[in-house]
């Protein structure tokens, strides 16, 4: 039962939230996509990426995304009845055609096939064409990492992000995620955009009143600042890292564009409707055999090289992946800020 009105102080400003289980979430955005053009697979698969992203605390890519994914399927930008199509390329190489779908449902049709292939050959490459990728990219690689595989996924957006030396955006959030399989132990996975600071959590922290650090991004004026809401409206995000961050972003673009013939972001920008939604594109994922590839034992070689980076003297390094994988454990509520919950609520009939 949802209970409503919880108080708690998040930063500069009082944040009134909303409590509900995770089943409350999944039927929420079941619902709402349902009642907004999705049919009952794609509503199922997407509202399954939402509530697992409540359920694991990656708040920027759960519920906050709903109105915006929403709002692509009332433009008609997004089918809410796709069915994506794989394709064997080679035994190796598995293209899916999104239908003009969210991307969860490309990974439901791709994944396994991917799945198969680098068990089989110890290297598989899974291109997804025309789809819309909102969500964060952590399930497709954990999902491989699952499989006993390496996973590597990216993707492009629309540009947010100005290369070193620009003070333009060019470049998507284009986030990188990796997974590590760990058999009989939650996998490694780590899953970041290449901006200094992905541009969802740029606008919860405009929306609850926190700063970001000097560096995320720029204002309309081309001027660094700490003020999440010049960033989102009209600013720019910077690359993490300077040019460093800004040749992996280049990287995402090529691999997601340029190999696997979609568009880049600004080229997705430039067909886009405007509509709020995520524009269609197209996502690079790579899985890697160690049963195939790595000599012997790679399983207790990488566990001793995990115990002494935990062991290393200092405040304490933690393996990227843990904290989510510690929240997936609590059974408990999630606290949804009321605002988001009513907007979503708003947007049933
Ligand atoms: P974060 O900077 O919050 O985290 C990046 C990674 O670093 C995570 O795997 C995290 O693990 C790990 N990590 C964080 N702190 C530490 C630490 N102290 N020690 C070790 N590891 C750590 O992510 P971003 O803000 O860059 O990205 C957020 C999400 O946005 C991602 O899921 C990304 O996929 C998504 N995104 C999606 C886009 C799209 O177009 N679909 C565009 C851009 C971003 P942990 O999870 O355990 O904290």
């Amino acid at each position: 039962m949802a209970k409503d009105n919880v108080e708690e102080k998040t930063g500069n400003i009082k944040m009134s939230t909303t409590d509900l289980t995770l089943d409350e979430i999944h039927k929420l955005a079941f619902d709402c996509l349902q009642q907004n053009g999705a049919d009952a697979l794609n509503a199922e698969l997407l509202a399954t990426t939402i509530s697992t992203a409540e359920r694991d605390g990656s708040l920027s890519h759960g519920l906050f995304r709903l109105p915006a994914y929403v709002a692509a399927l009332r433009s008609g930008k997004v089918k809410g009845d796709a069915r994506p199509v794989a394709e064997i390329v080679s035994p190796a190489l598995i293209r899916v055609d999104g239908d003009n779908g969210y991307t969860p449902h490309a990974h439901a049709v791709g994944l396994p096939k991917l799945i198969e292939a680098a068990k089989t050959t110890g290297v598989g490459i899974l291109a997804i064409h025309k789809t819309h990728h909102m969500a964060a990219l952590w399930p497709e690689v954990e999902a491989l990492a699952e499989a006993g595989l390496v996973g590597i996924a990216c993707t492009n957006y629309m540009p947010a992000v100005a290369p070193a030396g620009a003070t333009k955006a060019f470049f998507g959030t284009n986030p990188l995620a990796f997974a590590w399989p760990r058999p009989g132990k939650s996998p490694i996975v780590y899953d970041m955009a290449t901006a200094s600071m992905a541009m969802g959590e740029v606008q919860v922290a405009a929306r609850d009143g926190h700063d970001v650090p000097l560096g995320t991004g720029m204002n309309a004026d081309g001027e660094l600042t700490t003020n999440p809401s010049d960033i989102a409206n009209g600013g720019v995000l910077l690359p993490f890292g300077g040019h460093k961050g800004s040749a992996i972003a280049m990287m995402v673009e090529l691999l997601t564009a340029g190999l696997i013939g979609e568009t880049f972001s600004d080229e997705s920008k430039a067909r886009d409707n405007g509509d709020g939604g995520p524009p269609q594109g197209g996502q690079f994922i790579m899985a890697l055999s160690p049963d195939r590839i790595a000599v012997d034992d790679w399983e207790a070689h990488c566990d001793a090289f995990f115990e002494r980076m935990t062991g290393l003297p200092g405040p304490g390094v933690r393996l990227p992946g843990a904290r989510r994988h510690k929240n997936r454990l609590s059974k408990a509520p999630r606290a949804i800020n009321t605002a988001l919950v009513e907007k979503i609520r708003s947007l049933m009939t």
